[in-house]
């Protein structure tokens, strides 16, 4: 029932052109400072249900100084996991000052956590801080939502340089977690747990693993994902494609130009520019338009951005300082003749869609010149964020050799055993496939052989490589999203033309002859089966029979190679084992003679021809 409601939803917005539904529920994990005990204690309960984490930490900390604690090696082993290593200034001092952020920035650049967030110590937030932040760091978490008036708590998608987390301590009780995941779950919101150590005190810092097992619980019940704080303000903020409307480098005409020619008078640029210290969201310097200027001569304001060509989805941050009003803005997109072509109304901080756009000659601008009160009295209303988002999706076809089982089908033995993971296999920490996904099901759908590793290249050479993502394989050869059924998405990549590369954990990867035209919601099919010359090199799949090609089965280590390490470092080992096993080459759920003799044996020697 619940999928055919997704379903509708989904349909609805298709009709409409495209534009996607409201960002989450999410969730997101969280420690302050770092302490031994998120690796003792916390990191191999994060792995048990795949969950990444956020550690915001200092430089200069006894975890960090003690060489017993090898914190920077765990650190980077759970970096490898999928978890975000971001900033909580060099020392923890007070007042933080720009050395104590640019320091630790640099910090974390050099040993390898790079693009990292920040969180402030002792939640510290002032207007100046935050022009500080905003220089080093896409996001600045400072807030501590009240488990009593959750909603208040909240993070919103409009309000990244002040995020409110929510103290996860052994002082909360687990009827406080399912209210707050009741509330997410319903109004699609984004809660941010934090902790400091792990440990089973109460009546101050500590976290207990039975609390965090708890609450994984009930997120898992909820069917929420999980993901970094880094994830979520990627995803709605794309790097490059955000306008902030503040900004004197992406609006026209720009602020100094109000405040210093004398073309304009103080009354015009006040109806612009207007720097309140808002409340909610609280940064500063947001151009605001005032209400009701409709009858108002001012000049026109052009907020751009230069960015690749491509199809986006334009959404807007815009804030209205008071409650209870209602405001219309007016404004248009790459149209400069007619600002006041189209309009959108708010009454509230929103997180609004504008559209799509199909960017042609490298620059995306809005233009706004007015704004009406629809009701209440005249206040501030004001743009705050443009933002472009964009995707590509991926609608490939491939068959295993494995478990390639004739006229077009494949089995899911692996499946129907339940031995196919729920969380995707491709971790990083392994040191093989470089991917750091967090992609993972709560149910597996019906008819899955197994997890796949799809990338997106803009050359054939590695170091052309734009995109992974981890995707599921039906037994009909389709590669499908989490959800079982839609084409595989990638966000932040621009629709175009890419060779698409496709890996499995033991068979040997594959790569499109030539680059795909992929578009944003319903990519044309790219059957990799019905010709070798569909995939790039020669030979570079088996011969199914019947004019049918696949991956190359017998690669256990994932070398690249089918070779005499695939048997004697894995199936030797493994020979007589079930579960989800390298040296499974058939996919049956089972280590046997029958991987060896009838997959390794006529593939030994083989090798994949995706270029590295
Ligand atoms: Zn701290």
């Amino acid at each position: 029932m619940k999928r055919k409601i997704i379903l509708l939803i989904m349909l609805f917005f298709l009709s409409i052109g495209n534009i996607k539904a409201q960002y989450g529920p999410v969730v997101s994990f969280s420690y302050d400072d770092g302490y031994p005990s998120w690796w003792d204690l916390g990191f191999p309960l994060y792995q048990k249900y795949g969950f990444p984490a956020v550690g915001w930490i200092n430089a200069i900390t006894w975890w960090m100084q003690g060489t017993d604690y090898h914190a920077l090696e765990h650190l980077q082993v759970m970096q490898k996991a999928g978890w975000e290593i971001s900033s909580h200034t060099y020392s923890h001092a007070d007042p933080i000052t720009q050395l104590e952020v640019s320091k630790m920035k640099n910090w974390l650049d050099s040993l390898g956590f790079p693009n990292s967030g920040f969180q402030s110590p002792r939640n510290d937030w002032t207007h100046n801080l935050v022009n500080i932040v905003r220089a080093y760091h896409p996001y600045y978490s400072a807030g501590t939502g009240n488990y009593n008036q959750s909603e208040e708590g909240m993070s919103h998608p409009y309000d990244i340089y002040f995020l409110k987390r929510f103290s996860l301590t052994n002082d909360v009780t687990i009827q406080q977690v399912r209210k707050l995941l009741d509330s997410a779950a319903v109004k699609n919101q984004w809660v941010i747990f934090y902790g400091h150590p792990l440990g089973n005190q109460s009546g101050g810092w500590e976290q207990d693993t039975a609390l965090l097992r708890a609450t994984f619980d009930e997120v898992v019940s909820r069917q929420i994902p999980v993901k970094t704080v880094r994830e979520v303000v990627n995803d709605l903020y794309p790097p490059g494609c955000v306008i902030r409307c503040s900004d004197d480098t992406s609006q026209y005409p720009v602020r100094s130009t109000f405040e210093n020619a004398g073309s304009f008078n103080a009354s015009v640029w006040n109806e612009y520019w207007h720097t309140v210290n808002w409340t909610d969201p609280r940064y500063i310097g947001s151009p605001a338009v005032y209400c009701n200027t409709s009858n108002k001569n001012l000049p026109v304001m052009k907020f751009y951005r230069n960015i690749p060509n491509g199809q986006y989805e334009v959404r807007a941050t815009i804030i209205v300082k008071d409650p209870d009003r209602t405001y219309r803005l007016f404004y248009s997109i790459n149209d400069e003749s007619n600002p006041s072509k189209d309009s959108v109304e708010v009454s509230k901080n929103s997180d609004v869609s504008l559209g799509m756009v199909t960017v042609t000659n490298g620059q995306f601008a809005l233009y706004t010149q007015k704004a009406d009160v629809i009701s209440g009295s005249n206040g501030y209303v004001g743009w705050a964020y443009i933002r472009l988002i964009t995707q590509t999706v991926v609608n490939a076809k491939v068959y295993l050799q494995g478990s390639y089982a004739g006229s077009g089908t494949m089995a899911t033995t692996l499946n129907s055993s339940d031995n196919l993971p729920f969380h995707h296999p491709y971790n990083d920490t392994l040191g093989i496939w470089n991917y750091r996904g967090s992609e993972r099901v709560y149910d597996m759908p019906a008819d899955i052989v197994d997890w796949v590793l799809v990338e997106l290249r803009t050359g054939t050479a590695a170091n052309t490589i734009v995109g992974s993502r981890a995707a599921l394989l039906k037994s009909n050869g389709s590669i499908v999203d989490l959800d079982g059924s839609s084409q595989v998405k990638f966000n932040r990549i621009v629709p175009g033309n890419y060779y698409i590369v496709i890996r499995h954990r033991n068979h040997l990867p594959i790569m499109s002859a030539n680059p795909v035209n992929l578009s944003f919601t319903n990519s044309s099919l790219y059957d990799f089966s019905t010709a070798q010359t569909q995939a790039y090199g020669t030979e570079s799949m088996a011969d199914l029979g019947s004019s049918v090609f696949g991956l190359i089965s017998g690669d256990a280590n994932a070398n690249g190679q089918v070779q005499n390490n695939d048997l004697q470092n894995y199936w030797i080992l493994q020979n007589g084992q079930s579960g989800y096993k390298e040296s499974d080459f058939n996919l049956n759920g089972q280590v046997q003679n029958n991987d060896q003799e009838n997959y390794w044996v006529p593939n030994n020697g083989k090798g994949t021809q995706v270029p590295n």
